[in-house]
């Protein structure tokens, strides 16, 4: 048993609280990691909001890079002293899904009882299988991946979510093929992606469509090469106008309805929509479906981008160090964990493209 430090959530939209808590050691089959880097995802804000239920008191913080330091029995692929990108990412390996190579729809996760307790020996939720906001984590050996000694680990944190979700919806889910165009909805921290992995991936044009020039201006920055404002009447009129038709990919990166009511607009003949951002549960959206069926279009829902994180994040990393992926721009200030909550707010405002908490 260890005692670290983490943010602790006692009560859906309250201030996270900084405390000593117990962590256990690594069982079998689990690493413990020294967290280096952990980055602020919405998907934290909204379960610390209570957006999707859950229990509480509970660590959250899924985007994390760090270094191995100890392991429990049974692992292969890593030792002590390893950095690492450490994913809410947990898979058997074996069951259906993961066999047909769709990791992130595991149908029987590995269970490992709770690794954080309160000092007095209370429970505490390991949220998403992770609960990196805190100085070390004990997480399952399926949900880390090694990387090279030198890798930037604030840099690689990103490679968690925000960029496997983005990159992974334009390759893996819409298998975009060179000279399509795409339509990215959202300019955040997974729509920045989708753009970059849509020009890695070889798109024709890239139109990003989001609330403000200034977020338009970074999308030009990541590969966009075309924006339109959201508060337009109609705005998918000048995305069709920017391509001269209709999208072969709409990526709706946003959790807002209107986002979701609209985005089929967007769409060619043929077209896919993929569905990544996700609003509050119940929330729901409407369509007219004899569009999609004379049009033949199709609409897909995508989890972590369905990202193989032992074939993507090395790849991804090598495109970084390619300056073929941008990372570090993607960062837009650092913290340290005492300030998570006023890292929590300025990423609400929008503004923010990712904010990262670094651990000394
Ligand atoms: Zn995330
Ligand atoms: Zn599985």
């Amino acid at each position: 048993m260890t005692q670290i430090k983490a943010a602790v959530c006692h009560a859906h939209g309250a201030p996270l609280q900084i405390e000593t808590v117990n962590l256990r050691a690594p069982d079998m089959g689990e690493v413990e990691v020294t967290l280096k880097a952990c980055a602020i995802c919405h998907s934290d804000i909204h379960f610390a909001d209570g957006a999707w239920g859950g229990k509480l008191p509970a660590i959250f913080g899924h985007e994390a890079a760090g270094h191995v330091s100890a392991v429990g029995a049974g692992i292969r692929g890593v030792a002590v002293g390893d950095p690492v990108v450490v994913t809410l990412i947990r898979a058997c390996g074996t069951c259906p899904t993961c066999g047909s190579g769709r990791p992130v729809l595991c149908a029987a996760p590995p269970q490992h009882d709770g690794p954080l307790t309160t000092l007095d020996g209370g429970p505490i939720v390991q949220a998403m299988d992770s609960g990196a906001f805190a100085e070390r984590v004990v997480v399952d050996q399926s949900q880390v991946v090694k990387l090279p000694a030198d890798m930037d680990l604030a840099a690689a944190a990103l490679l968690a979510c925000g960029v496997i979700t983005g990159v992974g919806a334009v390759v893996n889910a819409a298998g975009l093929r060179a000279g399509q165009d795409v339509v990215v909805i959202g300019a955040g921290g997974v729509g920045l992606n989708a753009i970059q992995g849509a020009r890695i991936a070889g798109a024709r044009r890239i139109v990003a469509v989001d609330m403000t020039e200034d977020k338009l201006a970074i999308a030009r920055d990541f590969g966009a090469t075309d924006g339109v404002l959201a508060t337009d009447e109609k705005p998918w009129r000048a995305a069709k106008k920017a391509l001269g038709k209709g999208a072969d990919v709409v990526i709706v990166t946003v959790g807002a309805i209107p986002a979701y009511d609209t985005a089929p607009q967007y769409l060619a003949m043929g077209g896919r929509l993929i569905m990544v951002g996700m609003p509050h549960s119940g929330a729901t959206s409407s369509y007219e479906p004899v569009m999609i069926a004379a049009t033949g279009q199709g609409m897909i829902g995508s989890k972590m981008g369905d990202v193989v994180i032992a074939r993507d994040i090395p790849w991804l990393v090598d495109l970084y160090r390619q300056d073929r992926l941008k990372l570090d721009e993607l960062i837009s200030r650092t913290w340290s964990l005492d300030q998570i909550n006023d890292a929590i707010a300025d990423t609400r405002t929008g503004a923010a493209k990712r904010n990262v908490i670094l651990f000394d």
